[in-house]
């Protein structure tokens, strides 16, 4: 067999969204399961969609994934160039074979030509496609003479050229994910294989770039299963032997109807960009997965599981173990709704496995936190504490504030539930008794313990409120674990500011 070669192919009209990333992912995984190369091209023919700076963006979020590619513009490779608007010669020499064959021609209408046969078609209540019907009646070089056609080439009159779509042929598709179908070519219309600046258009460029570029696998979204049976015979056209295909299912919404679009932007509360994306023309500023602060590991995780089950139902696996497992036939055929929750699950079971040091780094690195000049030592210690309930890094400094600033307000309900006249005192006296002690968690614990017993009442009623001058509300880890971080100091002076404090 020969060597497995699978490219992933955007085009940079935009940032990469979601479905991207995973389509990239797929390409991946299959490449290196199958002991192939992983290939990055640029698809920029489309001149009129082209993004200013998206290629970068799509380059940046595939290294920010670790889906790092054998070759592309970046990498080089044996096949370069790798963006297509640097191959036009290429382009240009196959453009003279298929030329030659029967399965191409050139076509000389103008825009307001077009319009005019399309609005005739609409008032008949039909739809206009330039296919085998029409184009016999439209200006193209199978209408005119061959001296008709020479002239207006010599008189420089733009032409497009446009496959010729066989007639009445049954085409018998194969996919990987999806299996056998067909399609009657009467419903194709003929393509437009290069625009009439010489450009070649997505469907041309594409397969002689997949032929020159030997790809042996074409792993893409579904929007591309129409174009099946136009590349096909493509294939067939220029005499080549064709790779083969699979056609990724939607991304859909969290409800579960309808694609999740690049325009859904923020609006579900979670992002469909990998990185923060900045619209050049609007100057407004999507939501990436990496500034919300997902790992990159739990991203690609959560993106990998949109679609494909591994063995055993696992859900945790590093990139190495998904390229192990991947199998396309694994791959399902129905859309995969996006679910927020479990995208969050596996930042904090990727969170949760980290070593505390490893997230203390993370944390240094959190843009607009403030570490409040607190020691590493004593940072490593809420990390322990609060990792297990995090979901985001920041989450253990976000929601373990108290660890640095004395609570500034009671919470209403915690003091009703937790708090009444005889606290005052029972307060008081625990400060007191808490002067002798060492500050060790288990000498917190007995401490409260006894002192909960020296004054018949149950250990709830010493914890709670102690919870309360602490942290401000009835939530965090362990009283003894936050004190013995606190320090003796500290603990005792919000014990005395709550009691003044609260009423
Ligand atoms: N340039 C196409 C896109 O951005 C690639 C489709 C394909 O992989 O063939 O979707």
């Amino acid at each position: 067999m020969s060597k497995v070669r699978v490219r992933f192919a955007p085009s940079p009209t935009g940032p990469l969204h979601l479905g991207g990333v995973r389509t990239a992912l797929y390409d991946y995984l299959f490449a290196k399961n199958q002991g192939g190369e992983f290939i990055l091209r640029i698809e920029d023919t489309d001149t009129a969609r082209y993004v200013e700076g998206a290629e970068e963006y799509i380059m940046e979020a595939l290294e920010w994934c670790g889906i790092i590619p054998d070759e592309s513009p970046k990498h080089g490779g044996p096949f370069a160039p790798y963006k297509q608007s640097e191959r036009r010669d290429i382009y240009d020499k196959y453009l003279g074979e298929i030329l030659k064959t029967d399965y191409a021609y050139l076509a000389f209408d103008t825009t307001e030509e077009l319009d005019e046969v399309r609005k005739e078609f609409e008032t008949n209540g039909d739809v206009f496609a330039y296919n085998y019907i029409t184009r016999n009646r439209l200006k193209n070089s199978l209408t005119l003479s061959k001296e008709e056609v020479q002239k207006l080439i010599d008189e420089k009159v733009p032409y497009v050229v446009r496959f010729k779509m066989p007639v009445d042929r049954i085409l018998n598709l194969e996919d990987i994910i999806r299996g056998k179908s067909s399609v009657n070519t009467n419903t194709l219309d003929d393509k437009v294989l290069v625009k009439n600046d010489g450009m070649p258009t997505y469907h041309f460029a594409n397969i002689v770039d997949d032929h020159e570029m030997e790809i042996s696998h074409v792993i893409r979204g579904e929007e591309w299963l129409p174009s099946l049976g136009l590349h096909y015979l493509l294939y067939e056209a220029m005499g080549w032997e064709k790779p083969q295909f699979a056609h990724l299912s939607l991304i859909l919404k969290p409800e579960g109807k309808g694609k999740l679009s690049k325009r859904d932007g923020d609006k579900f509360g979670f992002p469909v960009f990998p990185l923060d994306y900045k619209d050049s023309e609007t100057g407004n500023v999507s939501k990436g997965y990496r500034e919300e602060g997902y790992l990159p590991d739990a991203f690609i995780n959560m993106v990998a599981l949109l679609g494909w089950s591994p063995a055993n139902d696992r859900e945790i696996l590093t990139l190495d173990e998904m390229v192990q497992e991947f199998d396309l036939h694994k791959v399902h055929k129905a859309g995969a709704r996006f679910n927020k929750e479990k995208a969050e699950w596996f930042n904090h079971e990727y969170l949760v496995s980290r070593s505390d040091e490893d997230v203390l780094k993370l944390l240094k690195d959190c843009k607009g936190l403030e570490l409040k000049n607190c020691s590493d030592d004593k940072l490593l210690r809420i990390i322990s504490l609060m990792k297990e309930r995090a979901t985001f890094v920041k989450d253990i400094i976000t929601d373990g504030q108290f660890f640095f600033e004395a609570p500034a307000a009671y919470d209403e309900k915690a003091v009703k539930k937790s708090w009444n006249e005889a606290t005052i005192e029972l307060m008081n006296d625990f400060a007191v008794k808490l002067e002798n002690s060492d500050f060790e968690v288990d000498s917190l614990k007995k401490d409260i313990h006894d002192f909960a017993e020296s004054k018949s009442v149950g250990m709830g009623k010493v914890m709670m409120p102690l919870r309360l001058c602490l942290v401000g509300e009835l939530k965090g880890p362990d009283v003894p674990d936050i004190m013995q971080i606190l320090g003796k100091e500290e603990t005792i002076a919000r014990i005395k500011n709550a009691v003044n404090n609260i009423h």
